[in-house]
């Protein structure tokens, strides 16, 4: 009988009884256990000491007692809260020991304590430079007028780089929040790029770098939120023109595909060159990871708050397209963004 309700359990539970010895586990505790647990006794089976304190804690005193079990799945750990509660068997009180995965909720914390820590890392560093600047500007620098507007320039300049990080980070919040939500009104994305491209030109101007558009074909709509799809295209032409470098190309191009391979559907992709230094592929599946960057001095020379293309990454996901991107060292970057082109979702 108790094997059976011990089937009807979804997540690993082992039944001990009163001897000590393993009654039977279900099919989940086999599978995390092994199958030769049973008629063992509970001791010279599951081992860990913490486990065996709990279980015996309940086998004695009768009171239900957690514990964490850390067990190895195809060379990954997984974290398990296991508990032991009191059962009353034919023969006697028996501790029913139940698991239930808690890697996710931990990764999660992991990554929650990460982010904190880089953003209070990255907002350190302005803050500290601010602060030292006040400190001289009511000491030393006090009544000379060139140092002080010199400092008040370099104070500016980190104050502004803060409200950028405030700014992204704000932009990265809104968009993991509505990302489960696909958009579907129709943008024009031809119309987009050329205005976007328009509107970042004098920026490639000032940094000498040549910005022009290659191809492009006639109104071509897509279901999207033209907004996030404008901070996309800026994000990238942005990107390319800082870390192309001056003297170099950034060619803008956008064509379409009868169907993606991967998306399964009619898609346009958005394609943004540079000519610049590009980087070591080893670099590429992190690139959008929140705060990573190759080169993390130049990044923040640049004024950059290595939340770009984490914030593309997003915007793209939400309009269930997907993101190449090809660079080799010497050869520049090509950042390409494909988006589906009808409303059907994604087979
Ligand atoms: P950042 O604010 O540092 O530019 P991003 O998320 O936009 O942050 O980019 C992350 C990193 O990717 C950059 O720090 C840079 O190292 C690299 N990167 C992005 N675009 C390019 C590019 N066009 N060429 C070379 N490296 C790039």
């Amino acid at each position: 009988m108790e094997s059976s309700f011990l089937d009807a359990v979804p997540i690993p539970a082992i039944l001990v009884g009163p001897d000590e010895r393993i009654v039977g586990l279900n099919p989940p505790a086999q599978r995390l256990f092994g199958v030769t647990l049973t008629g063992r006794t509970y001791i010279t089976g599951l081992r860990q000491p913490a486990l065996l304190d709990a279980i015996e804690s309940v086998l004695r005193i009768g009171r239900i007692s957690e514990t964490t079990y850390v067990s190895t799945e195809a060379s990954r750990e997984v974290t398990w809260r296991a508990s032991a509660a009191p059962v009353r068997l034919p023969a006697g009180q028996g501790a029913l020991v139940s698991f239930l995965d808690i890697t996710p909720m931990r990764e999660a914390d992991q990554m929650r304590r990460d982010f904190v820590a880089n953003v209070s890392h990255e907002l350190r560093t302005p803050l500290t430079a601010l602060l030292g600047f006040i400190e001289t500007l009511r000491g030393a620098a006090r009544e000379d007028p060139v140092a002080r507007d010199r400092f008040l320039a370099i104070m500016e300049g980190e104050a502004e780089r803060m409200n950028r990080l405030v700014k992204d980070l704000l932009s990265l919040s809104r968009v993991e929040e509505a990302e489960r939500v696909r958009p579907t009104d129709p943008v024009d994305i031809a119309g987009l790029v050329s205005s976007v491209v328009l509107m970042m030109n004098p920026m490639a101007v000032a940094q000498d770098v040549e910005l022009t558009v290659d191809s492009i074909p006639g109104p071509l709509e897509v279901p999207g939120d033209a907004d996030q799809l404008m901070q996309v295209l800026s994000n990238l032409i942005e990107n390319a023109i800082k870390y192309g470098g001056r003297g170099s190309q950034v060619i803008v191009s956008l064509s379409t595909l009868e169907e993606d391979p991967v998306l399964r559907a009619p898609a346009a992709t958005i394609r943004v060159r540079d000519t610049g230094e590009g980087m070591d592929p080893v670099h590429i599946p992190r690139l959008t990871e929140r705060f990573y960057r190759v080169d993390s001095h130049r990044s923040r020379e640049m004024g950059g708050t290595g939340l770009g293309l984490a914030i593309v990454k997003h915007i793209v996901n939400r309009h269930r397209g997907r993101m190449r991107i090809e660079s080799a060292p010497g050869q520049g970057s090509t950042f390409s963004v494909i988006l589906p082109m009808s409303a059907a979702q994604r087979g």
